[in-house]
């Protein structure tokens, strides 16, 4: 993940340059963002953001990859940072009360080593937006690969694939999700409605990327 002229630092995945160029969405200031009218009318969800545009071939893309398939922490070191920046200024964050990473299969969790949304939010912590973790959160089996098609008629069917432990503590809680990447919102919807019973006194999410369609 070299650009070629930077001295990187040891924890850096991209030198500071490479980072100033990254493709910011700046969702977060804008009312009813792209990403925020994927829930519209299937979960509610409080507020939504998503720091940088994922799309094909891009550095982002690359440095997912890293963090998914090369088992580069230092990757997932980056996104947590970049989350942390904007929800340390946030207003919209100032209330959470638990961090809550989208969980892997034990399966998957076996052949990647780590969570990459647990890696991502142990970055948020040590970055100063210093909220816990809840663990809680369990997924079951792996979700099919789906595509964005068939997103109406998958809703119910994704949520069967999590389990929720530690129902009362969420009760009253403002809870954060956070996941690399939002493609279809699928995985995250089913989270939320499985959180959801739980009654929190709301759900936010923020993910690293979002993809482009
Ligand atoms: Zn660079």
């Amino acid at each position: 993940m070299q650009c070629g002229t930077d001295v990187l630092e040891d924890q850096y995945v991209i030198c500071k340059h490479c980072e100033s160029q990254l493709p910011f969405t700046n969702f977060s200031q804008i009312q009813n963002s792209p990403v925020e009218k994927i829930f519209w009318g299937r979960v509610k969800i409080q507020t939504v953001v998503s720091i940088l545009f994922f799309t094909k071939e891009s550095i982002v893309q690359k440095i997912v990859f890293e963090l998914k398939y090369k088992q580069n922490k230092k990757a997932g070191y980056l996104l947590g940072k970049l989350i942390a920046n904007e929800l340390i200024y946030s207003n919209k964050h100032k209330h959470i009360d638990y961090l809550i990473p989208i969980p892997i299969s034990r399966k998957r969790l076996r052949g990647r080593g780590f969570n990459q949304a647990q890696v991502i939010c142990e970055s948020i912590i040590a970055h100063g937006y210093n909220i816990p973790i809840f663990k809680g959160l369990v997924k079951l089996k792996d979700t099919p690969t789906q595509t964005h098609k068939d997103r109406k008629n998958r809703g119910n069917q994704t949520n069967s694939f999590f389990f929720l432990n530690d129902f009362e503590n969420l009760t009253n809680k403002h809870l954060l999700i956070i996941d690399d990447v939002l493609t279809t919102g699928a995985t995250l919807e089913a989270a939320s409605y499985i959180l959801s019973q739980s009654n929190p006194a709301s759900i936010h999410i923020a993910t690293a990327a979002y993809t482009l369609h």
